[in-house]
């Protein structure tokens, strides 16, 4: 299973992107920059979005991919993944008949551009030759992580935000890949608790966390970090990976990896 990493801060910028990921260049986990990272011709090749929460930053990019797709094709159509509560809060906000299309029922209810699944947490589904399982997480919106099974056999968990006691919903996986964020420093820990964000340190006690119930550290991938702020969390999860023992990365922009097999 390769993990291709478009966007991977919480800031948006020239240089910077909200989160995105494509799994084996068909299955977006997340939306933040579908659009902005990717060709047009790679944008037709979506079949699948699977988004872990409704904030913004998440699934902006959705309202020009509906455009994009319609206008290369009349009869384009993508499935969207997301609980109820998501889709319902899209529909009321970026999609919004006077906002923008709503391509959850545009062109025609019966075959509309986006078609929704409604992802229930702990109910497992299949895309393809995928297996998903939605897990819950602490964060201020319904948030859940999706664990992903390649045909493969590989794992990967992709927990969206979360923060403190995550390590205990990451802990019902045994990934060989975990991609996770690491939003603000450990200066900000009280904007993390409030926000149900990770710093180093909380990163830290989850992993703990996670270890003591797992037996192993997976591969980590740190995303969603805040780039005016990048190069303390650099510091700091350096000095977190250290202390662990484990390599931590902070995840480059627009790079690709093959997911590991777990290791416990
Ligand atoms: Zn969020
Ligand atoms: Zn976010």
């Amino acid at each position: 299973m390769r993990l291709r990493i478009l966007g991977a801060r919480q800031g948006e910028s020239l240089t910077t992107h909200y989160g995105a990921f494509l799994i084996d260049d068909t299955i977006a986990l997340d939306a933040g920059s579908i659009t902005t990272l990717l060709r047009l011709d790679e944008q037709q090749r979506l079949r699948d979005v699977v988004l872990t929460h409704h904030h913004f930053d998440h699934v902006k990019d959705l309202a020009p991919l509906g455009l994009n797709l319609r206008n290369l094709s009349s009869d384009a159509q993508v499935n969207v993944w997301c609980t109820e509560l998501a889709l319902m809060e899209l529909r009321a906000t970026l999609f919004r008949g006077n906002f923008w299309i709503d391509y959850f029922t545009w062109p025609t209810p019966e075959h509309p551009a986006y078609l929704h699944h409604a992802v229930v947490e702990d109910k497992p589904f299949v895309i393809a030759d995928y297996r998903f399982r939605g897990i819950p997480v602490p964060h201020p919106l319904p948030t859940l992580a999706y664990e992903v099974i390649g045909p493969d056999g590989s794992t990967l968990l992709y927990t969206g935000d979360n923060g403190k006691g995550a390590g205990a919903a990451w802990a019902r996986s045994r990934p060989g890949l975990l991609v996770t964020e690491c939003t603000v420093p450990n200066a900000l820990a009280e904007v993390a608790e409030r926000a149900q964000h990770l710093t180093p340190a909380l990163l830290e006690a989850e992993l703990e966390a996670f270890r003591s119930a797992a037996g192993y550290v997976p591969t980590v991938l740190l995303v969603h970090v805040n780039p005016a702020h990048e190069a303390t969390i650099r510091a700091e999860v350096a000095a977190v990976a250290d202390r662990l023992g484990t390599p931590l990365t902070i995840a480059e922009e627009r790079t690709e990896l093959v997911v590991p097999p777990a290791t416990c």
